[in-house]
């Protein structure tokens, strides 16, 4: 799917998205040296663009451009503003506060006394959330994990165990933590926690790229888990916990695609600037444009079916390539002095390389693919 085939309701979108890029690179470069501070940031309209394209209709203030209307829902709509604003940067799409993943995941696994709490809790200005699966040692295999939820008392739990590397795991104020209730992978449950609950401890850790997403290690010494606070109860155990997890990733992945692309052709257009024949140029512009084609292709097949999980690995791991090749191929083009004399070309060599490790590896993504394969979900010429 080309940009020209997008539409006018999603051509609207880009451009309101692509107005507010520009403002998101001029605070790119603080939040890069300060991303504990985000005061100076909260006013910029691409965050309110994002807080009004990922809040449900019925707990927000939808985006309104002309006669369309922009909330949270379709993933081709979200695919189209992120990749635009993270050709301002990326990092700064990462740090915008609102329902982000965990959102995702209480619309379709959370009730509706869940989704009032969340949405309530996210209503302000300046308000976090995190989805906080990973733990130290366990990542790729997050069936492995080792956060225990034990049941102390009827219709109430106890949350023990650390989380590591959670995108905005140190600034936020409520996300979903996974965790298991017994040995078996069907044991695993979300549970809706707030960073003031008792026992819940979370510092920032220092990063090399993307460190607008400030990520963090949480601790969780026993923190009080009323069996209200669980999510997808009303889900039979198949359809609980890591279930979900995946559901979500699967939602994302083509962002973490859209967000490479964004920055690669940021890249690009740097070097056109400043070196409008340098070689190569055209050949890495047509590459990242051929992921954003694919980008938005998965997002159409995520819409049909938002299980369709192939289409978005593939674009993953060809977005996140493409992006690397782009940066070093900038550097190499402008010379020499070349991080020097552009610090932002600087900052997004380091960001491109934190792409590979969100919502799966590349390996991962491959082993997503190949299995998608074999099952027969893989068409000639494309992936469902
Ligand atoms: C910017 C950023 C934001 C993040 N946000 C979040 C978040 O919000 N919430 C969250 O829970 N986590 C988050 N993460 C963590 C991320 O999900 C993990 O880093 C990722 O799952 C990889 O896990 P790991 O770092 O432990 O690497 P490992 O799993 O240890 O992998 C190390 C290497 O081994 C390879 N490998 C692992 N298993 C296999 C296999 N079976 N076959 C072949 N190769 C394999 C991998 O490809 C990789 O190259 C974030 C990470 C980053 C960088």
């Amino acid at each position: 799917m080309t940009v020209a085939e997008l539409g006018e309701r999603l051509l609207a979108l880009r451009g309101a998205a692509a107005e507010s890029a520009g403002e998101l690179r001029d605070h790119a470069a603080a939040l890069d040296t300060a991303p504990g501070d985000m005061k100076p940031h909260l006013g910029v309209s691409g965050f309110d663009l994002i807080r009004r394209c990922t809040t449900p209709e019925r707990y927000g203030d939808p985006l309104r451009v002309g006669r369309f209307t922009y909330s949270a829902g379709s993933c081709l709509d979200t695919l189209v503003w992120m990749l635009e604003l993270a050709y301002g940067d990326a990092g700064m799409v990462l740090a915008a506060p609102g329902p982000s993943l965990a959102g995702i995941l209480l619309e379709r696994f959370g009730d509706e006394t869940q989704r009032e709490h969340f949405y309530r809790a996210v209503a302000g200005e300046a308000v976090w959330t995190f989805f906080a699966v990973t733990e130290p040692g366990r990542g790729s295999d997050a069936s492995g994990l080792e956060c225990a939820l034990r049941r102390e008392a009827p219709g109430s739990y106890r949350l023990d165990g650390t989380k590591k590397y959670i995108g905005n795991g140190a600034r936020g104020d409520i996300g979903v933590v996974f965790a298991r209730t017994g040995g078996g992978p069907l044991s695993i449950r979300a549970a809706l926690v707030g960073a003031d609950d008792p026992g819940f401890h979370a510092r920032e850790l220092d990063m090399v790229g993307l460190r607008g997403t400030a990520l963090g290690e949480i601790k969780l010494e026993g923190v009080a888990v009323p069996e209200e606070r669980l999510l997808a109860r009303h889900l039979p155990p198949t359809r609980r916990g890591l279930w979900g997890a995946v559901h979500v990733f699967n939602t994302v992945r083509p962002q973490v695609a859209a967000l490479a692309v964004g920055t690669g052709l940021a890249c690009v257009d740097l070097v056109r600037a400043e070196r409008p024949h340098a070689p190569g140029l055209e050949a890495v512009a047509a590459r990242l444009e051929s992921c954003r084609h694919l980008v938005y292709e998965a997002g159409a097949a995520l819409d049909h079916d938002r299980d369709a999980g192939s289409l978005s690995s593939t674009a993953k791991i060809a977005a996140v390539a493409a992006a690397r090749e782009a940066s070093r191929w900038a550097v190499r083009s402008l010379g020499p002095s070349a991080l020097i004399d552009h610090p932002l070309l600087e900052k997004w060599t380091r960001d491109v390389g934190s792409f590979e490790f969100m919502e799966g590896t590349s390996d991962i993504q491959r082993l997503h693919v190949s299995r998608a394969w074999v099952r027969g979900q893989v068409r000639k010429g494309g992936a469902s």
